[in-house]
């Protein structure tokens, strides 16, 4: 999952994945077939370890795009839903908040959550993102679940009044009765799938596609007892039987592990002394399966709320660096006085303005939510869903709804009410946003109503143009994405360096438009028209970094190459707008030639 609002660290940065493809995976698949487990089950490949294809530190930490800040006028840099068309942040390599740096912060199972296998972590993609991250000493000690579910102390009426101004401060703008807010989201539900649009004005700015039903692909941020299968010490991984049709994968990265447990001790055992055949283990899945390649699992449980994301069993604590020093002052007072001793929690920037009881409420349900995971790992003897990820459009609204959207529009009564229900539950001043549109009665579907049906077709194509009319060509290889910029038919006005120069700037504006709403992530290179003066060159990759820092999406774009090509990454959440709506094609098998073998008759 993914923890929206924290920046990262410069350390984490470093951690950064490139999500690079590159695995041994297929020599990995072979050798696998081969070793003797007859388990149909791990005829998988095995999803990339996050850590590869990391850049350096220092070129980490220049690459990194950054982000708005509290008080820009951008909705709340959330962390992107988990899930698979999740802009999931958890989404994806959601989880890329596990760095290996991360190891430093685990911690021996405290005495919470169930027997031996339910260990929590950090949050998974928590650390990604920079929180000021401690550890709590346990001086406090014995007190244990301070606060839980009590009152804590008592509450003032300055508090009451503290807790109304905050709420005012929420409440959105009016204009004759009507909200106002520059983000509107459509929902629309269809059998078997629903897809979530967010608009900014009238422009489609995210689309996301989830199959709710899914259980055997969309399965990200879903928390199981699994039993593993096989251990590969050359992979320093090991396949897991998670009841699903195929085994998910687990990294040593990503494996927690009690000191005590283990005969081989050092500094860093390795995964087969760690893990063994068929032992049973809780694990949340970081990244859904995609074709061939397998789930990845990680043993760091995290549960993303509204205000904070829980991390059974840590000592992380983090909260936003984004968030004014008096404001986490006061959030951390709040959440000592809230939080159990043995667990850690992530603050998410939407706390700014929580009340208390809000916060207590927050924490609560997720606390509920991990106790009543815990109790169920303790019971079952075989791999077995612990917990499940609410569909996308609750998802996208636990992460992203404030004050900054008009209205959430949704087709279908069922999930229109659970949202409202939710929203009331945080939010009760939004709560009349969220709204209902019945399909039977309007002429037209939702999608066609706003506009959105159009813009989608738009962000399937392959060709993008640009207002003066040069054009983008965006493709996809299974290494990387590949944007080539052409000044097609702009023609320019007086010479062709600025020509140039415009082109690429507008360039620059529409690819990070274009790879926020077609969800496109890992590596991408862009090439953008040579230019001959260097200044040139420099102010576009700043205009391209601005732009993209109104995605809330992380992405690092390095220097331009000699080659005049700029490479970049940008953080996975779904498998990207165009595989949700394609498949490939039979003739060619997605070559997009046919090779006329009869010309060797
Ligand atoms: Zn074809």
């Amino acid at each position: 999952m993914d923890h929206p609002e924290i920046d990262q660290t410069s350390k984490e940065q470093s951690g950064e994945r490139a999500e690079r493809e590159k695995t041994p995976a297929e020599s990995a698949d072979q050798r696998t077939a081969d070793s003797g487990s007859h388990d149909d089950r791990n005829d998988i490949e095995m999803p990339k370890p996050l850590s590869e294809g990391r850049p350096s530190v220092a070129a980490s930490e220049k690459a990194l795009v950054r982000k708005p800040r509290i008080g820009d006028t951008m909705p709340i840099p959330t962390t992107p839903p988990p899930g698979p068309a999740d802009p999931s942040g958890n989404g994806d390599e959601s989880a890329d908040a596990k760095s290996d740096g991360g190891q430093k912060r685990r911690r021996r199972r405290g005495g919470g959550g169930g027997r031996g296998t339910v260990r929590g972590g950090q949050a998974g993609d928590g650390g990604g993102r920079s929180a000021e991250q401690t550890k709590q000493p346990k001086s406090k000690g014995a007190q244990p679940r301070k606060g839980r579910r009590g009152r804590g102390r008592g509450r003032s009426e300055s508090d009451g009044a503290a807790d109304a101004t905050l709420r005012e401060r929420r409440r959105g703008r009016e204009r004759n009765g009507k909200p106002l807010g520059r983000y509107f989201m459509a929902v629309q539900v269809r059998p078997g799938i629903s897809q979530v649009a967010v608009l900014e004005g009238r422009s489609l700015i995210e689309h996301y596609v989830s199959r709710p039903a899914d259980d055997v692909t969309q399965i990200h941020g879903n928390v199981y007892v699994g039993r593993v299968q096989n251990v590969l010490p050359g992979m320093e991984a090991a396949f897991v039987d998670i009841a699903t049709p195929k085994n998910a994968v687990l990294y040593r990265g990503d494996v927690q592990y009690d000191p005590g447990d283990i005969e081989q001790r050092g500094s860093n055992p390795r995964i087969e002394d760690i893990l063994k055949n068929k032992q049973l283990i809780a694990c949340q899945v970081t990244k859904n399966p995609i074709g061939h390649k397998g789930a990845r699992l990680t043993q760091e449980v995290s549960l993303p709320g509204r205000y904070v994301v829980l991390i059974p069993n840590s000592k992380t604590y983090g909260i936003s660096k984004r968030l004014p020093d008096d404001v986490r002052k006061r959030l951390r007072g709040i959440l000592d006085r809230v939080k159990p001793d043995e667990h850690g929690l992530i603050v998410r920037t939407a706390a700014e303005n929580a009340t208390e009881e809000e916060l207590r409420a927050d924490m609560t349900m997720l606390l509920d939510q991990w106790e009543e995971i815990a109790a169920k790992a303790a019971k079952v003897q075989r791999p077995t869903l612990l917990y499940r990820e609410p569909e996308l459009a609750v998802r996208v609204i636990r992460e992203e709804f404030n004050a900054d959207y008009r209205g959430v529009v949704i087709d279908d009564r069922r999930l229109f009410e659970e949202v409202r229900a939710y929203v009331e539950a945080f939010s009760p001043e939004l709560s009349d946003r969220i709204e209902y549109y019945d399909p039977e009665a309007e002429q037209l579907s939702l999608f066609e109503r706003h506009h959105i049906h159009e813009q989608v077709h738009k962000a399937l194509d392959r060709k993008v143009w640009l207002p003066s009319g040069g054009s983008l060509i965006i493709e996809h290889t299974e290494a990387l994405s590949v944007i080539d910029v052409n000044t097609g038919k702009n023609v320019g006005k007086s010479n062709l360096e600025e020509t140039v120069f415009h082109n690429n700037l507008e360039a620059a504006e529409e690819i990070a438009k274009q790879l926020r709403l077609r969800d496109i992530g890992g590596i991408i290179v862009i090439d953008f028209i040579d230019m001959e003066i260097r200044d040139n060159r420099a102010k576009v990759v700043e205009a391209f970094r601005s732009a993209l820092a109104r995605d809330k999406t992380r992405s690092q774009v390095f220097d331009i190459t000699e080659l005049g090509l700029v490479e970049m990454t940008r953080k996975r959440i779904g498998e990207g707008l165009l595989t949700e709506y394609s498949e490939q094609c039979p003739d060619c098998e997605g070559r997009g030639v046919l090779v006329d073998y009869s010309m060797l008759d």
